[in-house]
Protein backbone atom coordinates (compact mmCIF):
# COMPACT_ATOMS: atom_id res chain seq x y z
CA UNK A 1 0.00 0.00 0.00
CA UNK A 2 2.87 2.46 0.74
CA UNK A 3 4.72 1.65 -2.41
CA UNK A 4 1.04 2.57 -3.85
CA UNK A 5 0.93 5.29 -2.61
CA UNK A 6 4.34 6.01 -3.17
CA UNK A 7 3.70 5.83 -6.95
CA UNK A 8 0.22 7.45 -6.91
CA UNK A 9 0.59 9.99 -3.96
CA UNK A 10 -3.20 11.42 -3.38
CA UNK A 11 -4.03 14.67 -2.12
CA UNK A 12 -6.36 14.14 0.43
CA UNK A 13 -8.17 17.52 0.24
CA UNK A 14 -9.53 16.41 -3.27
CA UNK A 15 -9.56 12.67 -3.32
CA UNK A 16 -12.92 10.78 -4.08
CA UNK A 17 -13.84 7.99 -2.51
CA UNK A 18 -13.16 4.81 -4.60
CA UNK A 19 -16.61 4.08 -5.51
CA UNK A 20 -17.35 7.94 -7.17
CA UNK A 21 -14.13 7.33 -8.72
CA UNK A 22 -15.39 4.33 -10.03
CA UNK A 23 -18.86 5.10 -11.01
CA UNK A 24 -17.12 8.54 -12.66
CA UNK A 25 -14.64 6.51 -14.43
CA UNK A 26 -17.27 3.93 -16.20
CA UNK A 27 -19.92 6.96 -17.04
CA UNK A 28 -16.55 9.02 -18.54
CA UNK A 29 -15.53 5.82 -20.44
CA UNK A 30 -19.04 5.04 -22.03
CA UNK A 31 -18.62 8.77 -23.38
CA UNK A 32 -15.31 7.75 -24.77
CA UNK A 33 -16.28 4.72 -25.77
CA UNK A 34 -18.83 6.62 -28.47
CA UNK A 35 -15.78 7.86 -30.25
CA UNK A 36 -13.18 5.19 -30.16
CA UNK A 37 -15.19 2.21 -30.50
CA UNK A 38 -16.12 2.44 -33.70
CA UNK A 39 -17.43 -1.05 -35.71
CA UNK A 40 -14.35 -2.26 -37.43
CA UNK A 41 -13.53 -4.93 -38.95
CA UNK A 42 -10.21 -4.98 -38.28
CA UNK A 43 -9.28 -7.24 -35.48
CA UNK A 44 -5.72 -5.43 -34.37
CA UNK A 45 -7.77 -1.69 -35.18
CA UNK A 46 -10.14 -3.14 -32.61
CA UNK A 47 -7.61 -4.45 -30.03
CA UNK A 48 -6.25 -0.36 -30.06
CA UNK A 49 -8.90 1.45 -29.73
CA UNK A 50 -9.82 -1.24 -26.43
CA UNK A 51 -6.72 -0.33 -25.22
CA UNK A 52 -6.65 3.30 -25.81
CA UNK A 53 -10.31 3.13 -24.55
CA UNK A 54 -8.75 1.76 -20.97
CA UNK A 55 -5.72 3.86 -20.58
CA UNK A 56 -7.59 7.34 -20.98
CA UNK A 57 -10.23 5.95 -18.46
CA UNK A 58 -7.82 4.67 -16.22
CA UNK A 59 -5.77 8.50 -16.30
CA UNK A 60 -9.40 9.72 -15.63
CA UNK A 61 -9.93 7.32 -12.52
CA UNK A 62 -6.48 8.93 -11.25
CA UNK A 63 -7.14 12.38 -11.86
CA UNK A 64 -10.32 11.79 -9.45
CA UNK A 65 -8.53 9.22 -7.13
CA UNK A 66 -5.54 10.75 -6.14
CA UNK A 67 -7.24 14.43 -6.50
CA UNK A 68 -4.33 15.24 -8.69
CA UNK A 69 -4.49 16.86 -12.39
CA UNK A 70 -1.41 18.06 -13.75
CA UNK A 71 0.46 14.51 -13.92
CA UNK A 72 -2.21 12.62 -16.00
CA UNK A 73 -3.62 15.77 -17.90
CA UNK A 74 0.35 15.98 -19.11
CA UNK A 75 0.48 11.93 -20.12
CA UNK A 76 -2.47 12.30 -21.70
CA UNK A 77 -1.51 15.93 -23.43
CA UNK A 78 2.21 14.96 -24.51
CA UNK A 79 1.57 11.40 -25.89
CA UNK A 80 -1.30 13.06 -27.90
CA UNK A 81 1.56 15.91 -29.62
CA UNK A 82 3.64 12.90 -30.05
CA UNK A 83 1.16 10.71 -31.72
CA UNK A 84 -0.35 12.82 -33.85
CA UNK A 85 3.01 13.87 -35.33
CA UNK A 86 3.30 10.23 -36.28
CA UNK A 87 0.36 9.83 -37.84
CA UNK A 88 -0.26 13.25 -39.54
CA UNK A 89 3.52 12.72 -41.21
CA UNK A 90 2.17 9.25 -42.31
CA UNK A 91 -0.74 10.44 -43.86
CA UNK A 92 0.91 12.75 -45.99
CA UNK A 93 3.27 9.98 -46.92
CA UNK A 94 0.53 7.74 -47.60
CA UNK A 95 -1.01 10.65 -49.75
CA UNK A 96 1.59 12.16 -51.28
CA UNK A 97 4.75 10.26 -51.29
CA UNK A 98 6.19 13.65 -49.07
CA UNK A 99 6.07 15.95 -46.25
CA UNK A 100 6.57 18.83 -48.18
CA UNK A 101 3.18 20.70 -49.66
CA UNK A 102 3.99 20.67 -53.19
CA UNK A 103 2.45 24.45 -55.73
CA UNK A 104 0.11 21.45 -56.82
CA UNK A 105 -1.38 20.74 -53.24
CA UNK A 106 -1.98 24.44 -52.39
CA UNK A 107 -3.81 24.75 -55.29
CA UNK A 108 -6.01 21.78 -54.75
CA UNK A 109 -7.05 22.96 -51.74
CA UNK A 110 -4.74 20.15 -49.73
CA UNK A 111 -3.63 22.56 -47.24
CA UNK A 112 -4.49 21.14 -43.78
CA UNK A 113 -6.71 23.68 -41.48
CA UNK A 114 -5.53 24.29 -37.90
CA UNK A 115 -6.95 26.22 -35.37
CA UNK A 116 -4.05 28.27 -35.34
CA UNK A 117 -5.51 29.94 -38.82
CA UNK A 118 -8.91 31.35 -37.43
CA UNK A 119 -8.22 34.56 -35.86
CA UNK A 120 -6.12 35.00 -39.52
CA UNK A 121 -8.91 34.54 -41.23
CA UNK A 122 -11.59 35.82 -39.22
CA UNK A 123 -11.18 39.34 -40.25
CA UNK A 124 -11.03 38.64 -44.12
CA UNK A 125 -13.74 36.28 -43.87
CA UNK A 126 -16.08 39.01 -42.39
CA UNK A 127 -14.80 42.03 -44.40
CA UNK A 128 -14.56 41.08 -48.23
CA UNK A 129 -16.21 37.25 -47.52
CA UNK A 130 -12.71 35.60 -48.70
CA UNK A 131 -11.18 32.41 -46.83
CA UNK A 132 -7.38 33.22 -46.91
CA UNK A 133 -6.73 29.93 -46.71
CA UNK A 134 -6.21 26.96 -49.54
CA UNK A 135 -8.23 24.00 -47.29
CA UNK A 136 -11.25 22.48 -48.28
CA UNK A 137 -14.13 23.89 -46.25
CA UNK A 138 -15.71 20.32 -45.34
CA UNK A 139 -15.38 16.35 -46.18
CA UNK A 140 -12.09 16.11 -44.55
CA UNK A 141 -10.77 16.10 -40.58
CA UNK A 142 -9.20 19.02 -41.37
CA UNK A 143 -11.21 20.81 -43.31
CA UNK A 144 -11.96 24.75 -42.06
CA UNK A 145 -15.34 23.12 -41.62
CA UNK A 146 -14.63 20.85 -38.99
CA UNK A 147 -12.31 22.83 -37.34
CA UNK A 148 -14.19 26.29 -37.02
CA UNK A 149 -16.97 23.78 -35.63
CA UNK A 150 -15.19 21.96 -32.91
CA UNK A 151 -13.47 25.27 -31.97
CA UNK A 152 -16.79 27.03 -31.61
CA UNK A 153 -18.00 24.50 -29.05
CA UNK A 154 -14.83 25.29 -26.81
CA UNK A 155 -15.64 29.02 -26.47
CA UNK A 156 -18.19 28.75 -24.07
CA UNK A 157 -17.05 25.79 -22.67
CA UNK A 158 -13.32 25.25 -21.38
CA UNK A 159 -12.33 28.62 -23.66
CA UNK A 160 -8.50 28.59 -23.55
CA UNK A 161 -8.50 25.12 -21.20
CA UNK A 162 -8.02 24.14 -25.26
CA UNK A 163 -4.58 24.93 -25.03
CA UNK A 164 -3.65 22.27 -22.03
CA UNK A 165 -6.00 19.97 -23.11
CA UNK A 166 -7.02 19.58 -26.44
CA UNK A 167 -4.22 21.30 -28.68
CA UNK A 168 -2.49 18.27 -31.03
CA UNK A 169 0.90 20.92 -30.58
CA UNK A 170 0.92 21.84 -27.00
CA UNK A 171 1.96 18.64 -25.72
CA UNK A 172 5.75 19.18 -27.70
CA UNK A 173 6.45 22.67 -25.61
CA UNK A 174 4.60 20.67 -22.68
CA UNK A 175 6.80 17.85 -22.74
CA UNK A 176 9.91 19.98 -23.11
CA UNK A 177 9.32 21.97 -19.96
CA UNK A 178 9.53 18.45 -17.97
CA UNK A 179 13.21 17.46 -19.12
CA UNK A 180 15.14 18.08 -16.25
CA UNK A 181 14.49 19.25 -12.16
CA UNK A 182 16.12 22.59 -12.16
CA UNK A 183 14.65 25.56 -13.37
CA UNK A 184 17.83 26.86 -15.27
CA UNK A 185 16.16 30.54 -15.69
CA UNK A 186 13.60 32.40 -13.85
CA UNK A 187 11.62 33.98 -16.91
CA UNK A 188 8.79 35.02 -14.80
CA UNK A 189 10.82 38.29 -13.88
CA UNK A 190 10.69 39.74 -17.20
CA UNK A 191 6.68 40.85 -17.10
CA UNK A 192 6.11 42.62 -19.56
CA UNK A 193 7.19 39.08 -21.78
CA UNK A 194 3.48 37.85 -21.31
CA UNK A 195 2.22 40.59 -23.40
CA UNK A 196 4.29 39.27 -25.90
CA UNK A 197 1.60 36.82 -27.57
CA UNK A 198 -1.07 39.73 -27.94
CA UNK A 199 1.48 41.80 -30.05
CA UNK A 200 2.19 38.44 -32.21
CA UNK A 201 -1.51 38.41 -32.62
CA UNK A 202 -2.25 41.92 -33.15
CA UNK A 203 0.23 41.24 -35.85
CA UNK A 204 -0.46 38.47 -37.82
CA UNK A 205 -4.23 39.41 -38.00
CA UNK A 206 -3.42 42.53 -39.47
CA UNK A 207 -0.65 41.98 -41.79
CA UNK A 208 -2.93 38.65 -42.89
CA UNK A 209 -5.77 41.21 -43.84
CA UNK A 210 -3.42 43.44 -45.68
CA UNK A 211 -1.80 40.78 -47.59
CA UNK A 212 -4.56 38.54 -47.75
CA UNK A 213 -2.74 35.11 -46.44
CA UNK A 214 -2.13 33.55 -43.67
CA UNK A 215 1.49 35.35 -42.13
CA UNK A 216 1.88 33.17 -39.45
CA UNK A 217 1.47 29.87 -41.43
CA UNK A 218 3.51 30.94 -43.78
CA UNK A 219 6.78 32.31 -42.08
CA UNK A 220 6.39 32.26 -38.21
CA UNK A 221 4.57 28.45 -37.50
CA UNK A 222 7.57 26.20 -35.24
CA UNK A 223 5.18 23.31 -35.85
CA UNK A 224 5.20 23.39 -39.53
CA UNK A 225 9.16 21.80 -38.36
CA UNK A 226 7.13 18.61 -37.32
CA UNK A 227 3.84 18.33 -39.90
CA UNK A 228 4.39 20.06 -43.00
CA UNK A 229 5.80 22.48 -44.57
CA UNK A 230 5.78 24.68 -48.30
CA UNK A 231 8.30 22.61 -50.70
CA UNK A 232 12.00 24.75 -50.50
CA UNK A 233 11.83 26.09 -54.37
CA UNK A 234 13.12 29.47 -54.07
CA UNK A 235 15.05 32.02 -51.41
CA UNK A 236 11.86 33.09 -50.01
CA UNK A 237 10.79 29.18 -49.10
CA UNK A 238 13.74 28.26 -48.44
CA UNK A 239 14.32 31.62 -45.64
CA UNK A 240 10.65 30.20 -44.38
CA UNK A 241 11.97 26.87 -43.50
CA UNK A 242 14.89 28.19 -42.08
CA UNK A 243 12.62 30.45 -39.29
CA UNK A 244 10.55 27.03 -38.76
CA UNK A 245 13.01 25.26 -38.05
CA UNK A 246 14.68 28.12 -35.39
CA UNK A 247 11.66 29.08 -33.98
CA UNK A 248 10.95 25.58 -33.23
CA UNK A 249 14.58 24.90 -31.68
CA UNK A 250 14.44 28.27 -29.48
CA UNK A 251 10.81 28.26 -28.59
CA UNK A 252 9.75 24.58 -27.85
CA UNK A 253 12.56 23.02 -27.02
CA UNK A 254 15.24 25.39 -26.11
CA UNK A 255 13.32 27.31 -23.72
CA UNK A 256 11.38 24.92 -22.06
CA UNK A 257 13.99 22.83 -21.18
CA UNK A 258 15.63 26.51 -19.75
CA UNK A 259 12.99 27.89 -18.06
CA UNK A 260 10.53 24.85 -17.35
CA UNK A 261 7.44 27.11 -18.97
CA UNK A 262 5.53 26.46 -22.25
CA UNK A 263 7.31 29.42 -23.94
CA UNK A 264 6.05 28.08 -27.36
CA UNK A 265 2.41 28.54 -26.00
CA UNK A 266 2.59 31.21 -23.13
CA UNK A 267 4.80 33.93 -24.96
CA UNK A 268 4.41 32.78 -28.69
CA UNK A 269 1.23 31.59 -30.17
CA UNK A 270 -1.04 33.71 -31.81
CA UNK A 271 -4.09 31.63 -31.04
CA UNK A 272 -3.44 30.90 -27.71
CA UNK A 273 -4.09 34.59 -27.07
CA UNK A 274 -6.90 34.95 -29.06
CA UNK A 275 -8.37 31.68 -27.50
CA UNK A 276 -7.40 33.86 -24.01
CA UNK A 277 -10.30 36.46 -25.04
CA UNK A 278 -13.09 33.76 -24.46
CA UNK A 279 -11.60 32.85 -21.13
CA UNK A 280 -14.30 35.48 -20.36
CA UNK A 281 -17.44 33.94 -21.59
CA UNK A 282 -16.74 30.37 -20.63
CA UNK A 283 -18.39 27.85 -18.19
CA UNK A 284 -15.40 27.58 -15.95
CA UNK A 285 -12.97 28.90 -14.13
CA UNK A 286 -9.82 28.83 -11.86
CA UNK A 287 -10.35 30.54 -8.79
CA UNK A 288 -8.11 31.78 -5.66
CA UNK A 289 -9.36 31.64 -2.30
CA UNK A 290 -8.16 34.26 -0.22
CA UNK A 291 -8.84 33.55 3.13
CA UNK A 292 -6.67 29.97 3.20
CA UNK A 293 -3.71 31.63 0.62
CA UNK A 294 -0.53 32.01 2.66
CA UNK A 295 1.47 34.06 0.19
CA UNK A 296 3.69 31.51 -0.58
CA UNK A 297 3.67 31.76 -4.13
CA UNK A 298 3.96 28.07 -5.48
CA UNK A 299 1.28 28.16 -8.16
CA UNK A 300 2.76 31.87 -9.73
CA UNK A 301 6.46 30.10 -10.23
CA UNK A 302 4.91 26.27 -10.78
CA UNK A 303 2.48 27.81 -13.70
CA UNK A 304 3.43 27.07 -17.21
CA UNK A 305 2.37 29.28 -19.66
CA UNK A 306 2.79 32.60 -17.05
CA UNK A 307 -1.09 33.18 -16.24
CA UNK A 308 -0.68 34.01 -12.25
CA UNK A 309 0.77 36.73 -11.19
CA UNK A 310 1.08 38.45 -7.72
CA UNK A 311 -1.27 41.02 -8.99
CA UNK A 312 -3.77 38.69 -10.24
CA UNK A 313 -3.30 36.26 -6.83
CA UNK A 314 -4.38 39.51 -4.93
CA UNK A 315 -7.88 39.98 -7.19
CA UNK A 316 -7.87 35.61 -6.19
CA UNK A 317 -8.08 35.31 -9.81
CA UNK A 318 -5.98 34.11 -12.69
CA UNK A 319 -4.79 36.04 -15.59
CA UNK A 320 -6.92 35.76 -18.88
CA UNK A 321 -4.95 33.63 -20.66
CA UNK A 322 -5.09 30.93 -18.27
CA UNK A 323 -5.37 27.27 -19.67
CA UNK A 324 -7.29 25.37 -16.80
CA UNK A 325 -4.36 23.04 -16.79
CA UNK A 326 -4.73 22.19 -12.96
CA UNK A 327 -0.83 22.47 -12.20
CA UNK A 328 -1.47 25.64 -9.25
CA UNK A 329 -4.58 23.29 -7.78
CA UNK A 330 -1.87 20.81 -7.48
CA UNK A 331 0.72 22.76 -6.18
CA UNK A 332 -0.80 25.02 -3.75
CA UNK A 333 -0.36 23.48 -0.14
CA UNK A 334 -2.98 25.32 0.92
CA UNK A 335 -5.79 23.70 -0.95
CA UNK A 336 -6.82 27.30 -1.62
CA UNK A 337 -7.44 27.20 -5.54
CA UNK A 338 -9.75 25.23 -7.29
CA UNK A 339 -11.90 25.09 -10.79
CA UNK A 340 -15.04 26.89 -10.39
CA UNK A 341 -18.28 27.16 -12.42
CA UNK A 342 -19.30 30.45 -13.64
CA UNK A 343 -21.80 32.41 -11.40
CA UNK A 344 -21.19 29.53 -8.92
CA UNK A 345 -20.09 30.83 -5.15
CA UNK A 346 -16.44 29.44 -5.00
CA UNK A 347 -17.34 25.84 -2.75
CA UNK A 348 -15.21 25.41 0.39
CA UNK A 349 -13.74 22.22 -0.02
CA UNK A 350 -13.31 21.75 3.66
CA UNK A 351 -16.94 22.38 4.34
CA UNK A 352 -17.71 19.99 1.43
CA UNK A 353 -14.98 17.31 2.53
CA UNK A 354 -16.93 17.13 6.06
CA UNK A 355 -20.11 16.39 4.61
CA UNK A 356 -17.98 13.48 3.19
CA UNK A 357 -20.06 10.90 4.92
CA UNK A 358 -17.89 8.00 6.78
CA UNK A 359 -21.52 7.25 9.03
CA UNK A 360 -24.36 4.46 7.55
CA UNK A 361 -27.07 7.21 7.61
CA UNK A 362 -28.19 6.62 3.98
CA UNK A 363 -29.47 9.86 3.70
CA UNK A 364 -26.42 11.22 4.70
CA UNK A 365 -24.31 8.81 2.44
CA UNK A 366 -26.27 9.56 -0.77
CA UNK A 367 -25.20 13.96 0.02
CA UNK A 368 -22.25 13.14 0.62
CA UNK A 369 -21.66 10.94 -2.91
CA UNK A 370 -23.97 13.61 -4.83
CA UNK A 371 -21.94 16.19 -3.11
CA UNK A 372 -18.92 14.33 -4.83
CA UNK A 373 -20.31 14.34 -8.23
CA UNK A 374 -21.30 17.60 -8.25
CA UNK A 375 -18.16 19.02 -7.91
CA UNK A 376 -17.21 21.74 -10.33
CA UNK A 377 -13.81 20.12 -11.15
CA UNK A 378 -15.47 16.98 -12.62
CA UNK A 379 -17.32 18.68 -14.72
CA UNK A 380 -14.00 21.40 -16.27
CA UNK A 381 -12.11 17.62 -16.19
CA UNK A 382 -15.03 15.78 -17.87
CA UNK A 383 -15.89 18.34 -20.72
CA UNK A 384 -12.29 19.22 -21.42
CA UNK A 385 -10.30 15.79 -21.44
CA UNK A 386 -13.74 14.80 -23.60
CA UNK A 387 -12.82 16.96 -26.15
CA UNK A 388 -9.39 16.21 -25.95
CA UNK A 389 -10.47 12.40 -26.60
CA UNK A 390 -12.99 13.65 -29.59
CA UNK A 391 -9.74 15.73 -31.52
CA UNK A 392 -7.38 12.50 -30.61
CA UNK A 393 -9.53 9.48 -31.32
CA UNK A 394 -8.40 9.11 -34.90
CA UNK A 395 -4.65 9.82 -34.74
CA UNK A 396 -4.15 8.11 -31.44
CA UNK A 397 -5.11 4.43 -32.98
CA UNK A 398 -3.85 5.73 -36.37
CA UNK A 399 -0.06 6.36 -35.05
CA UNK A 400 -0.23 3.24 -32.88
CA UNK A 401 -0.77 0.67 -36.01
CA UNK A 402 1.48 2.49 -37.90
CA UNK A 403 4.22 1.71 -34.91
CA UNK A 404 2.97 -1.83 -34.44
CA UNK A 405 3.42 -1.84 -38.47
CA UNK A 406 6.94 -0.46 -38.14
CA UNK A 407 7.76 -3.23 -35.76
CA UNK A 408 6.23 -6.09 -37.87
CA UNK A 409 6.71 -4.94 -41.38
CA UNK A 410 9.58 -2.54 -41.07
CA UNK A 411 7.05 0.49 -42.40
CA UNK A 412 4.93 3.07 -41.11
CA UNK A 413 2.80 3.37 -44.35
CA UNK A 414 -0.60 2.02 -44.54
S1 LIG B 1 -0.93 28.21 -27.37
FE1 LIG B 1 -1.13 27.58 -29.52
S2 LIG B 1 0.25 25.84 -29.81
FE2 LIG B 1 0.00 26.19 -27.61
S3 LIG B 1 -1.59 24.78 -27.02
FE3 LIG B 1 -2.59 26.77 -27.45
S4 LIG B 1 -3.16 26.68 -29.61
FE4 LIG B 1 -1.75 25.01 -29.25
S1 LIG C 1 0.22 28.27 -3.76
FE1 LIG C 1 -1.66 28.56 -2.60
S2 LIG C 1 -0.99 29.45 -0.68
FE2 LIG C 1 0.71 29.68 -2.10
S3 LIG C 1 0.37 31.73 -3.01
FE3 LIG C 1 -0.64 30.26 -4.35
S4 LIG C 1 -2.76 30.21 -3.61
FE4 LIG C 1 -1.53 31.15 -2.01
S1 LIG D 1 -3.27 29.67 -13.56
FE1 LIG D 1 -3.24 27.55 -12.83
S2 LIG D 1 -4.67 26.43 -14.13
FE2 LIG D 1 -4.23 28.42 -15.11
S3 LIG D 1 -2.56 27.93 -16.53
FE3 LIG D 1 -1.62 28.64 -14.63
S4 LIG D 1 -1.21 26.78 -13.44
FE4 LIG D 1 -2.65 26.24 -15.08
Amino acid sequence: MDMLLKIFPVNQRFSKSFMTSLFLTLLFACFVSFFYLTVTADRQESIVRLCLVTGIALLYFLMMKTGYIKRYRSIFFISFSVLFIISFVGHLYDARGHMYLSRANISQLETPFCHIVIPMTIVPAALSKTIIFPAKMSGSYASIGSMVGIWLLTIFTIGRGWCSWVCFYGGLDEGFSKIGKKKRWNIDRLKKMRLLPFAVLSFVVLASFLVQSAVYCEWLCPFKTTTEYAQIVDFKSFIATVIFIGLFVTLVIVLPILTRKRTQCGLFCPFGAFQSFFNKSTLYRVQIDKNKCKDCLKCVSGCPTFSLTKKSLEKGKTEITCTRCGSCIDNCPEGAIDYKIAGVPFTQKDDYFNEKDHSKKWKQYIAGKLNEIFDPRVFLISTAFLFGVIISSRFLTDAILRISNLIMNGTMLH
